[in-house]
C-alpha cells in the first residue's frame, strides 16, 4: 500500500511543478505587457548566462578575465530588473521561479533523503484513499474528554467513565503495539456512546504512523463489494484485503441479503489469513448481531476480536443540550 501512495504522492509534487510553472508564465505575460522593459533585461541575463557557461569551458588566456567580465554584467542587468519591478509595484523575485517547498525544490527529496514535505502529502494521499473525510479529521484524541461520559454505574458493574477510561486506555496500546499484534476489535453497544469517534481517533493516528487504513461504513462496504465482484474491480478487492487496518463503521445498518453476508464472512476470513486487522462498530447487541447474521459469521466476531461494550447516555444528545443550555444563556 505504501508504495502505491509513494507513486501517488510523486504525481503530486510533477502536479506542483507544473501549476507553478504555470504561474510563472503567466506573471511573465503580465510583466511583458505593462513593463515590457523587464523582460527584455531577462532576455539579456539569459544570453549573458549562457555566454558564461560557454567562456568557463573556453580555454585560453583571458578566460578569467572574460568570466569576470561577464559576472559583472549579468549583476548589473540583474539589479537594474529588481530596481524596475520594485519601481513598478512588484516584489523584487516576482520574475523567479516559486517553490512550494524551497528546501526540495518540490521534488520530495533532498540528495538521497526525503525532505519535511513529504509525509505530509504522503499523509494526505493515504487519507484520500482512506475514505476519512477531512470534516472526519478533527475526530482525535485531542478532542477526546472523558468528563462527558457519566460517573453513575446505576445497575452496571462500572460506571460509563470508568469504562471508557478502559477502552481509551486499550486503544493506546492497540496503536502502539500495531506492528506486534493481530488484534481485531468489536465495538458494540447503544448508538452516541462514542464508538464511531474512537474509530476516527485511531484511524487518524495509524495513519500518521505511515499505516494504511480504510475506513467504511457497512453500507459502503457492501457497495464496494458490490463493485469489486461485479465489475471485476480487484484492485478495490486487494485494497480492502490488504490495507492494514479496515474499518467497518455501523455494522447492521447494510442492506442483509445471503450476497453481504456471504461477502462480508468472505473478506473477514480473507484479512484473518493475511493477518490484517480490522475494527468493526455496531449499534446492535451481541444477541442481535446473533439473530441478524449467521452462526458462521458472528462466530468469527466473538471468537477472533476482542469485544469493548459501550453504554452510556447519548453523548450526541448530550452535546447537543449543552449547546443549546450555553447559547440561550
Ligand atoms: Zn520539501
Amino acid at each position: 500500500m505504501i508504495k502505491n501512495f509513494h507513486s501517488e504522492v510523486m504525481k503530486l509534487y510533477e502536479q506542483i511543478r507544473k501549476s507553478n510553472e504555470l504561474d510563472l508564465q503567466n506573471r511573465k505575460k503580465e510583466i511583458e505587457s505593462n513593463v515590457p522593459e523587464i523582460l527584455d533585461i531577462e532576455n539579456k541575463i539569459q544570453k549573458l548566462s549562457l555566454g558564461l557557461s560557454l567562456a568557463a569551458i573556453k580555454p585560453g588566456n583571458d578566460r578569467e578575465s572574460n568570466i569576470n567580465k561577464i559576472k559583472n554584467e549579468i549583476m548589473t542587468y540583474k539589479m537594474k530588473k529588481s530596481e524596475l519591478l520594485v519601481a513598478n509595484g512588484y516584489p523584487m523575485d516576482y520574475l523567479d521561479f516559486h517553490y512550494d517547498c524551497p528546501k526540495c525544490k518540490d521534488t520530495g527529496y533532498i540528495y538521497t533523503s526525503k525532505c519535511s514535505c513529504y509525509k505530509k502529502y504522503l499523509v494526505n494521499v493515504a487519507y484520500k484513499n482512506s475514505d476519512l473525510s477531512i470534516s472526519l479529521r478533527s475526530n482525535n484524541f485531542n478532542n477526546f474528554n472523558i468528563n462527558y461520559f457519566s460517573d453513575d454505574a446505576f445497575n452496571s458493574p462500572i460506571s460509563p467513565k470508568n469504562n471508557m477510561a478502559k477502552i481509551y486506555k486499550n486503544s493506546i496500546i492497540y496503536i502502539d503495539t500495531f506492528n506486534k499484534h493481530n488484534d481485531n476489535l468489536l465495538f458494540y453497544g447503544n448508538p452516541g456512546t462514542g464508538k464511531t469517534f474512537l474509530t476516527h481517533c485511531i484511524a487518524k493516528e495509524l495513519i500518521e504512523m505511515g499505516y494504511s487504513v480504510i475506513y467504511k461504513t457497512a453500507d459502503d462496504l457492501i457497495a464496494a463489494l458490490k463493485d469489486a465482484k461485479f465489475n471485476n474491480n480487484d484492485s478495490l478487492y486487494t485494497s480492502l484485503v490488504d490495507c492494514d487496518l479496515l474499518i467497518i463503521d455501523d455494522l447492521g445498518t447494510e442492506q442483509l441479503s445471503n450476497f453481504s453476508k456471504k461477502e462480508l464472512f468472505n473478506l473477514l476470513n480473507a484479512k484473518m489469513l493475511r493477518y490484517k486487522k480490522m475494527i468493526i462498530s455496531t449499534n446492535y447487541s451481541l444477541d442481535e448481531l446473533t439473530d441478524i447474521y449467521s452462526e458462521r459469521l458472528t462466530s468469527r466476531l466473538f471468537g477472533n476480536f476482542t469485544l469493548y461494550k459501550f453504554f452510556g447516555d447519548d453523548l450526541r444528545l448530550k452535546l447537543k443540550r449543552n449547546t443549546i443550555k450555553n447559547s440561550t444563556r
